[in-house]
This record gives C-alpha cells, structure tokens and sequence, in this order.
C-alpha cells in the first residue's frame, strides 16, 4: 500500500503539530529530515526520524 490511511495521517499530523521539529516555509517540514511534511504523512512506509509517529493511530486519536 503506497498511502496511509487516513487515521494514520491524521495521527502523523497530531505528533508533528505537537513537534518543535515542525517548520512553516509556507509549507511545513521536518527540520530533523528535511522532509515536506504533507507527502511524508501521506507515504504508508514512511518513518518519523526521532520515532514519535504512534505505532498504534487509532489509540493514539482516541487519546487527545
Ligand atoms: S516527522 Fe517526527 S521529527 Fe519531524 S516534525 Fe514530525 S514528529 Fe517531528
């Protein structure tokens, strides 16, 4: 599967809102990989370089 689904990106989002990690270029990336925030979030098989994606989305949403 090339994209996540959907409560995967949306709990992606949730840790990278929280990250101090998070810059606005007009877009958002990851300063820790350089990354464009929207495409990395959307690839199932991507990976947060300094591990705070949750491993389980749906209880990490059902948290907040
Ligand atoms: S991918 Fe990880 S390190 Fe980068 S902004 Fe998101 S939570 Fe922070």
């Amino acid at each position: 599967m090339l994209f996540a689904s959907a409560p995967t990106q949306q709990a992606r989002w949730a840790a990278c809102e929280k990250c101090q990690n998070k810059a606005d270029l007009g877009f958002l990336i990851c300063r820790a990989c350089s990354c464009i925030l929207a495409s990395k979030i959307s690839i199932e098989a991507a990976q947060c370089p300094l591990g705070k994606w949750p491993d389980k989305p749906e209880e990490a949403l059902s948290q907040d």
